[in-house]
């Protein structure tokens, strides 16, 4: 097997069947997830999906068009975090802000980070593009897949953020993307880090994040585009910052074995939280999983191999959720409920299904909060102290 950015060795690393996918899609609807990852340039993806992607982009495009990534009653505008902070101090230390002026960020959501750079830089011309059919925006936005959206080669900035993990085609997608950006001008990309989400038990392996980038694997994919890395930053979030320049050398060689061995690692401790889980409920104990995400999917769907569908059947099994608009819906078989409502009998299991650390920090005091002496918790797969 062969890696599809730098062609390196690369082999399967574990295959989970039945995935319900994203709550966004029909309910019912499955796929397979096999996982692979390349020896050479440490990227792991979605074998499936890069080996058709136009079919894994028909079969995904119902739950894209169902994306509100932001929530506009509960987010003033712009909505300027912790992450959006870094990305910007990130470009500080690179550009030069004076020589940019037109900025085109793809997958802008509502335009929250374009906005913040024109509060800072009034004088950046700015211009969304964003595939979800989202009500209110706070920039000039396009509404429309990408790839079908041309531009000479002008824009001094392009931006997409947390969009690369998405594409089942990421060379197809890069090579546009670069189709923008002028003669020395410049790329913005970010992804998650493979390795934060290993650390903090968090399952990255939800069926819409198709590709976990390194830095060499990123390098590579730039130099298939014409695109030469000249900067990235790994804090929460990785940010890699190319230009349109000749390449002066490769920023990084082959990765260590440290990603391959945390990802062994993680799978031996998903397993062993597998096994624990199930003698849990072997002994009566109910399960509460908080999150109607598609982090449950994944969890669930991982279980349900694991145990079989007979004994994950007969457990006691709720699915509770902040949002209200989710309470009553069924997602990946179970109804989901508010926390509030939740009425436990016995001793109850917790798993905070939560993608991100900022959603899980809220959503942790709230279970402490209601646990009895015999209650656990876990975040996703890592059990936590009381
Ligand atoms: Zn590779």
């Amino acid at each position: 097997m062969q890696c599809p950015l730098c062609n390196g060795p690369a082999e399967i690393v574990f295959r989970r069947c039945g995935q319900p996918g994203s709550v966004h899609m029909p309910p019912g609807q499955t796929v397979e997830l096999a996982i692979a990852g390349c020896r050479d340039c440490g990227f792991f993806w979605n074998v499936d999906a890069f080996a058709d992607p136009v079919a894994f982009t028909a079969l995904l495009a119902p739950a894209y068009r169902a994306y509100n990534l932001l929530d506009n009653d509960l987010h003033g505008f712009p909505l300027v975090d912790e992450r959006t902070r870094t990305a910007k101090g990130f470009l500080d230390a690179h550009c030069h802000w004076p020589a940019l002026s037109y900025v085109v960020e793809v997958g802008s959501n509502r335009g929250d980070f374009l906005a913040y750079l024109k509060q800072c830089h009034a004088h950046l011309q700015l211009l969304g593009v964003e595939s979800s059919p989202l009500s209110l925006v706070g920039v000039p936005t396009l509404f429309n897949d990408v790839h079908d959206i041309h531009f000479s080669p002008s824009f001094d900035l392009v931006i997409a953020r947390q969009v690369l993990e998405h594409m089942a085609d990421p060379l197809r997608f890069l090579l546009h993307l670069a189709s923008f950006v002028r003669e020395g001008g410049w790329l913005l990309i970010e992804v998650p880090v493979l390795e934060n989400e290993l650390a903090e038990g968090v399952d990255p392996w939800v069926v819409e994040h198709v590709g976990h980038y390194s830095a060499r694997a990123l390098e590579v994919l730039g130099q298939r585009a014409g695109l030469t890395l000249v900067a990235v930053e790994d804090s929460y979030q990785f940010s890699a910052l190319f230009r349109r320049a000749p390449h002066p050398g490769p920023l990084f060689t082959g990765i260590s074995n440290a990603r391959w061995e945390q990802v062994r690692a993680f799978l031996a401790g998903v397993e062993e939280q597998q096994a624990r889980w199930r003698e849990w409920a072997e002994q009566g104990g109910a399960i509460c999983f908080y999150g109607a995400s598609n982090v449950y999917l994944a969890i669930s769907a991982a279980l349900r191999q694991a145990w079989g569908e007979d004994f994950w059947r007969d457990c006691r099994l709720t699915l509770v959720d902040d949002s209200p608009s989710r309470h009553a819906e069924e997602v990946g078989g179970l109804r989901v409920q508010s926390l509030e409502s939740y009425a436990p009998e016995g001793k109850t299991l917790y798993v905070v299904c939560a993608m991100y650390q900022y959603h899980r920090q809220k959503m942790v005091p709230r279970v402490l909060a209601r646990m009895g002496p015999e209650d656990r918790l876990s975040a996703m797969w890592t059990p936590l102290p009381r």
